[in-house]
């Protein structure tokens, strides 16, 4: 077994590729080197790594040499473009974007959920979207015991999730508009400050838009194919933490305490869920967190078998960077660091 491996960060300038390096550090993973790729525009500036800093360099088809990890935040095209190179060079990908997440050849993988998928990859590892990890850490358990047979979400995603443009573009229309000054748009349609947007990523023939569709897609790849679900995808004036509203049929009968309990020993998942006390999981508070926070437990009085509760979580840690590098852990820990086949993405 490899037990210290020479990684690249790709996209370590971004949102998420930052939080990768920080959950990096923080996780004391057994780098031999790493290594910051973004684009030109950025090659030359630095970026930190726990007390040091790295200086960045372009990504480019031959910057793979010598590298065992590269953990890809740096888009879906970036993705499709370099993965294969780097998979060529013999270094495994885990990768961020939805460039591989339903092609057969790439195990889509949440640790706490599917960990099983890892023996079977092919080079490249795709992490799934920030709003269907965290929905599916919380169902699941509940899954397990009950088998789900229809997922209802609504979904209050955070700016982050957009990356730096939807972080600035939020800050920069608060303080324009309390300063009484015209606004502009261009990480999103509409206004975000203040306001609700139903429309997350591009809108597909079936009315629905492509986050919805995620969800769907990535909870059949994942979990179990027969669950039916539905997914209204809406982006929020939050900085950080996706919150969601989930509404669950199971096939047996849990009650609101049992689904407590088996939350309650779940692994990445912590109950918050005192409504008298006013406590309950909030975006606020996730932000920065490992966790997956669960409240709102409640029986749905109108099925015979139904769930509601409340999923939050911090969509760039768990979302993304804390599930790449729990992804990189776990094959670590099995010994998967291989590429059976370097020239499968070429
Ligand atoms: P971001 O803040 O806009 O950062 C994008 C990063 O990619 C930057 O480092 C950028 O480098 C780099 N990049 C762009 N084009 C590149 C190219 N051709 N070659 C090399 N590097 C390139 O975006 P983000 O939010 O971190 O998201 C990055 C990826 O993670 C996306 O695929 C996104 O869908 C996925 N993701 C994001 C979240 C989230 O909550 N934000 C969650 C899950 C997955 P420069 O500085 O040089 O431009």
């Amino acid at each position: 077994m490899k037990k210290s491996l020479h990684v690249a960060v790709c996209g370590a300038t971004g949102a998420v590729g930052r939080e990768m390096l920080k959950t990096l550090a923080q996780r004391n993973f057994p780098a031999a080197s790493i290594t910051a790729l973004a684009s030109s525009r950025s090659a030359g500036t630095k970026v930190p790594y726990g007390d040091d800093e790295i200086t960045v360099k372009e990504m480019t088809k031959d910057s793979f040499k010598g590298i065992d990890l590269a953990i890809f935040s740096a888009g879906g095209s970036a993705s499709k473009e370099f993965a294969p190179y780097a998979v060529a060079s013999g270094c495994v990908v885990v990768d961020n974007s939805s460039a591989w997440r339903m092609d057969d050849r790439c195990p889509l993988v949440v640790p706490e959920v599917n960990p099983e998928d890892l023996e079977k990859h092919n080079g490249i590892i795709a992490n799934p979207n920030c709003s269907t990890i965290q929905m599916l850490v919380a169902l699941k358990p509940l899954h397990d015991a009950a088998t789900i047979k229809r997922i209802v979400v609504s979904t209050y995603q955070a700016v982050s999730g957009t990356g730096k443009k939807g972080l600035d573009e939020l800050e920069t229309q608060v303080r324009r508009l309390f300063n009484m000054q015209d606004i502009e748009t261009s990480a999103y349609p509409h206004q975000i400050a203040f306001n609700c947007l139903p429309h997350i990523d591009v809108f597909m023939d079936n009315e629905y838009t492509k986050e919805e569709m995620k969800m769907v897609n990535e909870t059949h790849k994942m979990l179990d194919p027969n669950i039916r679900v539905t997914a209204t995808c809406v982006r929020v004036p939050v900085f950080y933490g996706h919150s969601e509203s989930v509404n669950i049929e199971t096939e047996k009968k849990l009650t609101s305490a049992q689904a407590r309990v088996l939350l309650a020993q779940a692994p990445g998942v912590q109950v918050v869920d005192n409504p008298r006390a006013n406590l309950y999981p909030l975006a606020v508070n996730a932000a920065g967190e490992d966790e997956v926070f669960v409240g709102r437990i409640r029986e749905d009085e109108s099925i015979e078998n139904g769930l509601n509760m409340w999923i939050v979580a911090d969509n760039i840690r768990k979302g993304a960077a804390l599930n790449a590098v729990q992804i990189a852990e776990a094959l670590l820990e099995r010994d998967l660091v291989r590429v059976p086949n370097p020239d499968m993405f070429m």
